[in-house]
């Protein structure tokens, strides 16, 4: 069975562990530089990008997980793409820098803190029920970036919220929030190359608490 590491300083990572562990992959948190040892890929869960900045440094994770980044698949979703990404303002370090892409946080307004909406995507069965919580806005994607997710923007131009780089993904909204698992089977299988006694009927439970986490 593959491990998988989810990294677990802050923000919803217990979801993510819940969906692998449905898909039958042993998902494992990652708080500490020593429980990135011997792991197949690394899922970055939502949250708050400056607190698990700040949290990487002050646990000595962050060197650790630049190196496992430059090496092995990982997916960021919503705080996790910013930390991917290239550039972010009014982070206390800079963001990784393993995926070309430009990042504006908390771009869908105060207001409108979270929505939903069905996406277009490449995966099979094409549309996907997107949840965004203070979600980022893909700004600018970089030659090499392929678009994987898109919904229609401003002016009805098509506009990237999950993309992917080599082995790299990053997406704007959350897929462990739905009970479908088609981004986490997709990222596991086709990004990163795994195989496993698949539970092929898989799906978790879902049960959204608004404001219960932190998302913000
Ligand atoms: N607004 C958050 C940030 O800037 C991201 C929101 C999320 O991960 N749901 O870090």
């Amino acid at each position: 069975m593959p491990r998988v590491g989810v990294l677990s300083l802050q923000g919803d990572f217990a979801r993510h562990r819940a969906s692998l562990e449905a898909l039958g992959v042993e998902a494992v948190r990652v708080v500490l530089p020593d429980h990135l040892e011997g792991l197949e890929a690394l899922l970055m869960p939502g949250g708050e990008s400056t607190t698990m900045t700040r949290l990487m440094a002050s646990t000595g994770l962050r060197e650790p997980l630049a190196a496992f980044l430059r090496a092995k698949p990982v997916m960021g979703t919503c705080a996790g793409v910013i930390l991917l990404g290239g550039d972010a303002e009014r982070l206390p370090e800079p963001p990784f820098g393993v995926l070309d892409v430009s990042v504006e946080r908390n771009a869908y307004g105060r207001q409108i803190d979270s929505f939903e909406e069905d996406l277009d995507t490449t995966l099979p069965g094409g549309r996907y029920h997107g949840v965004f919580i203070r979600a980022p806005r893909i700004t600018r994607v970089g030659r090499g970036v392929q678009v994987v997710a898109s919904r229609a923007g401003r002016d009805a131009s098509a506009e990237a919220v999950g993309v992917r780089q080599g082995r790299v993904v990053g997406l704007c909204f959350h897929p462990e929030l739905t009970s479908d698992l088609r981004f986490h089977r997709w990222f596991l299988t086709e990004v990163a190359g795994l195989s496993w006694a698949v539970h092929e009927d898989a799906t978790v439970a879902v049960g959204r608490e608004p404001g219960g986490e932190s998302h913000s």
